[in-house]
């Protein structure tokens, strides 16, 4: 896998008229390596591929990185990326812009002399944004476990508990099978704090007749789900299932149609549409959803600003909501993954508006 993963990097390079990559972000480390230590650099040229790492590290990379030629770096890594491409005759490197800071910057500068720093974006979270079958298959598993959480955590839903009560409880459960972490941090909002879109799990206590909305995820071996729910505690009122209906028709005609070929802002705007018909343009404040993968939140963007086109193996969240001030609001978001006709969807716990007495 990561044998393919180095070969389009390459194309990509020889694209952009690059001779060599330097990749210091950590993602992409690990998406291009499989090692997964805190630390070190890749170094792409058309040839060779180079992990470099510090002492710690030098026996797990060579057990996670069988393709690539690892080497314990100087104290000062760039002496290391200075030598390798002097020896492979390389006066020219691309660095990653988004992720060397200013200060950085200055230092490879110094560091590597002659050899010319050429900024590059994005090339390989470009090629992250789709999904190969491996990548989709773990996230399957982490998104079975989100939905499996969503399960044990209804047990606990009552009048009394507090939102950080539950949200210990299922970030526990998520550890307990499996999870290295969560994705994020919990969102539990309650009452009136259901209208905060990112809403963290606060001191306060459920009460009846409530909405409560869950949003959380798992980090599992390595990738991410994401996943919001809305329930209500108690009787709802008209407003609740008012609000609930609309948020759940937008959803579902976003799932319906969205394709690929269509841009972010195409997809944002099926959801948007629906919200809008209904007079609650202005309740629906964020975009329709964002790339997940390694990351939380990655490309593409499904959003008024979101232009990237939409293809096969794009890990998306679709999730829409409704957030009335001083009343609460209501969100629900799946994982989805684009296919040659539209979409799968990988989470699959109950869009009935759940009613917990
Ligand atoms: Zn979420
Ligand atoms: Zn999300």
């Amino acid at each position: 896998m990561q044998l393919s993963r180095i070969a389009k990097l390459r194309t990509v390079l020889q694209e952009n008229g690059l001779e060599a990559l330097l990749v210091t972000n950590a993602f992409n480390r690990f998406y291009l390596t499989g090692f997964s230590g805190s630390a070190g650099y890749v170094l792409i040229t058309g040839s060779k591929a180079y992990l470099l790492v510090d002492f710690r590290y030098t026996t797990q990379a060579a057990e996670q990185a069988a393709q690539f030629e690892i080497v314990e770096h100087a104290v000062k890594p760039m002496d290391t990326v200075k030598e390798l491409l002097s020896g492979l005759g390389i006066r020219r490197i691309g660095f990653e812009q988004q992720d060397v800071t200013y200060g950085g910057y200055i230092s490879y500068r110094e560091q590597l002399g002659s050899i010319e720093l050429v900024a590059t974006d994005s090339l390989v979270e470009n090629l992250r944004m789709v999904k190969d079958e491996q990548e989709i298959a773990v996230m399957q598993e982490a998104a079975d476990l989100a939905d499996r959480t969503f399960s044990h955590i209804l047990g606990f839903i009552k009048p009394g508990v507090s939102e950080r009560e539950l949200a210990v409880e299922l970030e526990m459960f998520m550890r307990r099978h499996g999870a290295t972490s969560t994705s994020f941090e919990t969102i539990v909002a309650s009452g009136e704090r259901s209208a905060l879109p990112h809403g963290k799990a606060s001191d306060r206590v459920l009460k009846w007749n409530e909405f409560v909305k869950f949003d959380f995820g798992a980090l599992y071996k390595g990738y991410c789900s994401d996943i919001t729910r809305t329930v209500v505690l108690g009787q709802p009122t008209e407003q609740h299932k008012k609000i609930y209906d609309i948020v759940r028709e937008a959803q579902s005609y976003a799932l319906e149609h969205i394709k690929p070929g269509m841009t972010g802002i195409e997809a944002d705007a099926l959801a948007r549409g629906v919200i809008a018909k209904y007079g609650y343009a202005d309740h629906f404040g964020h975009g329709l959803g964002h790339g997940l993968g390694l990351e939380i939140h990655e490309a593409p963007r499904l959003s008024k600003t979101g232009e990237t086109v939409l293809a096969p193996g794009m890990m998306v969240t679709v999730e829409p909501g409704i957030y009335i001030p001083g009343f609460g609001g209501v969100r629900i978001e799946d994982d989805v993954v684009i296919t040659e006709q539209g979409l799968r969807i990988l989470t699959h716990s109950s869009k009935d508006l759940i009613v917990i007495n």
